[in-house]
């Protein structure tokens, strides 16, 4: 949005806002200047009471558009980046998990602390999130009991999670070993997806993840699974 205080997406006019990553329009609205997504930048605070803005703040002119969209945005576009990017070495693949659990750390903790200052809205029923104090008017929920909400969201506060959601997988204690088994679920840990990649190529990963991975848990041999299922 290029004001997330100024006229508030409604369900006609939705199209005219692009879609991009939440943690990118959050870091927008906290003054990071990517080309083709100008944001309203104000001299003075906005103060509002409750709800009710009494003072918008002061105004900057409005930028104008820029031409050129491809250059910092396409470094966030994963599609088809399998073409664009060269498999790594061998050798370097557990420096890039290192610098991957790390940078991961980072954005949670900075996710963390921008959500202190910015508003950041979910659905409590579905996973759609809006950057901005009010939420947006575009009628596209669709889970449980949409049709008596008129599709509309229902916003409340977002949590982190929300915002930069953790996706969490199995962990795989034994990337090689046997496919993991139903039976033996109550055995597994689990992990943020990010989390569980990193750790397999070889990252040392943070101390706050290992009780949830439940790395400490011996799984049962075969002969005892089988008892044990
Ligand atoms: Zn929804």
């Amino acid at each position: 949005m290029y004001d997330p205080f100024g006229t508030r997406i409604k369900h006609e006019t939705r199209f005219k806002y692009d879609r991009i990553p939440a943690v990118v329009e959050l870091c927008i609205q906290a003054g990071v200047d990517l080309p083709g997504y100008p944001s309203r930048r104000r001299t003075k605070p906005i103060r509002m009471i409750g709800k009710k803005v009494i003072d918008i703040g002061g105004l900057v002119e409005e930028p104008r558009p820029s031409v050129d969209t491809n250059s910092a945005i396409m470094d966030l576009d994963t599609h088809r980046s399998f073409e664009r990017f060269a498999p790594p070495l061998e050798s370097e693949v557990p420096r890039i998990a290192q610098e991957t659990i790390d940078a991961y750390e980072k954005v949670k903790w900075g996710v963390t602390k921008l959500m202190k200052k910015y508003t950041v809205k979910a659905c409590g029923y579905c996973s759609e999130v809006h950057v901005g104090p009010w939420g947006h008017n575009a009628k596209l929920c669709g889970e449980f009991k949409h049709q008596w909400r008129d599709g509309k969201h229902g916003w409340q506060d977002a949590t982190v999670d929300e915002v930069f959601p953790p996706n969490y997988v199995w962990h795989v204690q034994d990337p090689k070993g046997t496919p993991l088994r139903s039976a033996l679920k109550r055995f597994y840990g689990k992990a943020p997806a990010v989390v569980e990649v990193c750790m397999q190529a070889g990252a040392q990963i943070p101390q706050k993840y290992k009780p949830m991975m439940r790395l400490d848990i011996v799984l049962p041999e075969s002969e005892e699974s089988r008892l044990v299922a």
